[in-house]
């Protein structure tokens, strides 16, 4: 068939990756994979391009720029982790391609470049919330939205004190309560990091102020975030909790496609409860909402804080507490500056990892 869409996966072997290529098998008629790129996993990618016959593969985030830039690709899926990912998305926007983007740390930290490049057609969000979002706004007008409410499932420590926080090991720590994901991610929802990183991702995406971005905490995680209007009205995304259904709303747009797995059910979801989120125990939320606030650089500094400090949680080289104590110390060091150049961004990110490195080894080991 001549009109399938054409696509490229970046970070193939991950959580998100993976999902995409189930939607692609549910959907071969309609997607085919021409490029596939992972960091390390070199068993996985080769799997995946014998299952798919792709011919493009590449191996690390240097080689895998050149797959953005494949003249029969129409979309790049970027589902890298972390800061690493940025290039790539700013390479795949200036490529006219469209962007379908898992990868959250590229608008945290660039997104004063990215959204420059990018339409509401070409930036389509992967991250369910801002996915719910955007189909919320579908033929609106951004002059009549109130707020954005942003949902966030709480993690598996919701309800918990700092107190309890203490001795809170990596395993527990990756025991998300509602949703199926990657480690880095999984420790970001446990420390709301993750939600602070969103509300940072969507003031970029829908160029809104953030006194104008709630966190509401939605245990259930079936809502998967809201749209106040000025008339008063709310506009919900509802939705069984499985990363498939953005990601197949991303590639299948602007039409929709047989469900990629069972519907929520009504009858038996039960309650739909809301609370406001902890900010003095989830000292990440706050501290991302600073960073979103001060803006420039601040917010690349505040994530590859947060990427340094969790691997070293990870690693039991941290505490958990360690995780924001860390980040609040490397964000204290740091002057913001206008975000200019990837270049610029790159170096703040170096010294950043620098200084946090220093930080966990001199006072949080
Ligand atoms: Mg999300």
């Amino acid at each position: 068939m001549a009109d399938k869409k054409r696509i490229v996966v970046l970070g193939s072997s991950g959580s998100i990756g993976q999902q995409t290529l189930d939607v692609v098998q549910k959907h071969a008629d309609k997607l085919e994979v021409v490029g596939l790129a992972v960091n390390s996993r070199v068993d996985i990618l080769e799997e995946q391009a014998r299952r798919f016959k792709v011919p493009h593969l590449a191996v690390g985030a240097k080689n895998m720029i050149a797959l953005t830039q494949l003249p029969e690709a129409d979309i790049v899926v970027n589902a890298c982790v972390g800061a690493a990912g940025l290039r790539a998305s700013y390479e795949t926007l200036k490529a006219g391609k469209v962007l379908a983007l898992a990868n959250k740390e590229s608008l945290v930290v660039g997104g004063d470049l990215l959204m420059k490049l990018a339409t509401p057609d070409t930036l389509l969000p992967i991250d369910s919330e801002h996915g719910a979002i955007y189909q919320c706004l579908l033929g609106e007008s951004m002059n009549e939205v109130r707020c954005l409410w942003l949902t966030a499932s709480g993690g598996p420590f919701r309800g918990k004190t700092l107190d309890d926080l203490r001795d809170i090991t990596p395993e527990a720590a990756l025991a998300h309560p509602t949703w199926t994901m990657g480690a880095k991610i999984s420790i970001d929802s446990s420390t709301l990091m993750n939600k602070g990183l969103e509300m940072i991702e969507a003031h970029h995406l829908f160029a809104m102020p953030y006194d104008k971005i709630h966190v509401v905490i939605q245990p259930q995680s079936a809502i998967h975030s809201m749209v106040e209007f000025s008339d008063g009205s709310v506009k919900a995304h509802l939705g069984t909790t499985d990363m498939r259904i953005p990601i197949q709303f991303a590639l299948s747009y602007p039409e929709r496609w047989d469900s990629p797995v069972e519907p929520l059910d009504f009858r038996t979801l039960g309650s739909l409860d809301f609370a406001a989120p902890d900010l003095e125990t989830f000292r990440c939320l706050y501290l991302a909402r600073v960073a979103g606030e001060v803006g420039g650089t601040l917010p690349c500094v505040m994530n590859a804080a947060n990427e340094m400090a969790v691997a070293a949680f990870l690693a039991r080289e941290t505490t958990y507490l360690g995780i924001a104590e860390c980040v609040e110390a490397v964000m204290e060091q740091h002057r913001a500056q206008t975000v200019e150049s990837l270049v610029q961004l790159e170096e703040v990110d170096a010294w950043a990892r620098k200084t946090a490195l220093q930080v966990l080894q001199t006072k949080l080991r």
